[in-house]
This record gives structure tokens, sequence and C-alpha cells, in this order.
């Protein structure tokens, strides 16, 4: 969709504090214009759309299995002081969230402090959904990702990776996202231990996501998607929506993470500009 040249240039006019957000799409424009007089990649699509990869919060959302649900509790009302206002309460990894390194990783960077500018990233999207209809233990493999680069050319520095496994749309039926067995244990997709170490050791990404509640295969006892990653100082993303509304490449992604002091995450907004 988008040559990783184009979007290396534009990821550096985002990273630069001086470019506003005109300046740095019609920097990408401007590049497209060139890159399709003389590349063989296809022209970005810079026609401004975008795809919201966030749930909606709420105390229906499933969480991790043993943590209380999300609470918003009204406070304030109009009709006495003019303004309404909600109490929230919840834990750090609920809904669409961030993992800082913090979560995994003692002494490790909190949440407030991920560079701003590793929260704007070219998007790759490597999609498992096929293998995990029918296995939901499936995980995501070096192989899905020399499988992706087959298509798309090589993952880019400085990108988010996301695996799409096809899982939101079990959030209909309950108890269906978490997939519990009769011991407690989940039964959802993830990366693959050596999967996440390729990432971060063989290419040079700045996050990961998963459409599930774990980085890791919900089988998993050790976690070591959540150390390759968070180990390295890159952070994840966990429970992203409408995955299958993005392109595999072209897409810029931009994560609002919460920034409260020492925190080790905490729900997010995630934007796909597309
Ligand atoms: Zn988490």
């Amino acid at each position: 969709m988008c040559s990783p040249r184009i979007v290396r240039t534009a990821h550096a006019a985002a990273d630069n504090p001086r470019f506003s957000r005109r300046a740095w799409f019609g920097a990408a424009g401007a590049l497209a214009a060139v890159s399709a007089m003389g590349s063989a990649q296809a022209a970005p699509n810079l026609s401004g759309g975008v795809v919201d990869l966030t749930h909606t919060l709420s105390p229906e959302l499933p969480v991790w299995p043993g943590n209380p649900p999300f609470i918003s509790i009204p406070v304030a009302w109009h009709e006495s002081g003019g303004f309404g206002q909600n109490a929230l309460a919840f834990w750090e990894h609920t809904g669409t969230h961030v993992d800082a390194p913090l979560h995994r990783v003692r002494e490790a960077a909190s949440v407030d402090r991920i560079p701003a500018a590793d929260l704007v990233a070219p998007l790759v999207v490597i999609d498992i959904a096929s293998k995990a209809s029918s296995d939901p233990d499936a995980a995501l493999t070096v192989s899905d990702i020399e499988t992706w680069e087959s298509h798309h050319g090589r993952i880019p520095d400085r990108a988010f990776v996301a695996l799409h496994s096809g899982w939101e749309h079990r959030l209909a039926s309950p108890g269906a996202f978490l997939n519990l067995d009769s011991g407690g244990r989940m039964h959802t997709p993830g990366f693959a231990t050596e999967a996440a170490e390729f990432l971060v050791s063989d290419r040079s990404i700045v996050g990961a996501g998963v459409d599930t509640l774990s980085l890791d295969p919900g089988t998993s006892r050790d976690f070591g998607a959540h150390t390759a990653f968070l180990g390295a100082g890159r952070y994840g993303v966990e429970m992203l929506a409408n995955l299958a509304q993005v392109p595999a490449y072209g897409a810029t992604v931009v994560i609002g993470a919460p920034k409260h002091a020492g925190g080790t995450g905490g729900p997010c907004r995630v934007l796909a500009l597309t």
C-alpha cells in the first residue's frame, strides 16, 4: 500500500515538533506523487480515512480472569451543578489498553515514559484469522511474518505490528472471547515467543498489538511474547478492534496512551489513518 521509504519519511516528519499535521500530510502527499512516477511500489492511500481500533469501554467488556470489570459512576449532574461528570474505576489492563514495559519488567519504562514519537507508527497487520478459526491456540509465527513480507516487503523500522486473529466477533457470544476451558485456562491466539523475539531483534518495531486480551497465546504460562516485547523496551496494545477494516500495510497508527505517573499501562484510544 505504501512504500517503507514514504512511511519512514512521513514518520520522521511527524517526529519533528516543528511539523504540523498539515505539513506532515503534505510531505507524505508530495512523496506519494514522486513515488507514483518512479517507484514500483503502490502509492499510499492518503484519502484521510480514520478507523477506530478501540473498543468502547463498558462493564460488559470481558476482562482478564479474576479482574474486576470497568465501573463508571455518575458523581455530578447537569440538573444540580450545570455539568455532568462520572468517576471511573478500572484496572489498568482493561479494554483496549497499552502494556508499558513496566508491566512485565521491574524498573522498566512506565506508560508515561513511552516516547511520544513511538506512539505514531506505520501499521503492519498480520492476519492469522484463517488458522485461528480452526485452532483457538493458534500462534503468529516467524513463518507468518515471512509470508507477510513476501507480499508487502520487509517490515519497516519503527513499525507497529498488529496480530489479527478475527477474535473480535466472539464478543457477541458470552464466554467465547475468553474461551476458558474447565480448568480456567484461556484458549486464545497470540504471538509465538520466537516471533516476538524476531520482531525486536531482527526487525526494529516500536510495539505490537493483538485483538485478544494477551500478547501471548492464552495457554502460555511463561508469557514469552510479553517478555520479548516489553523486555526489549517495546510496548504492547491488547484488545484492538476493527483490524479487518485496515489494510495489511499502508496505514499509520496513532496510539493515545494514558500518561499517569508510574503506570504499567492503561486504556487507550487507537486510531488508524488510512
Ligand atoms: Zn495488558
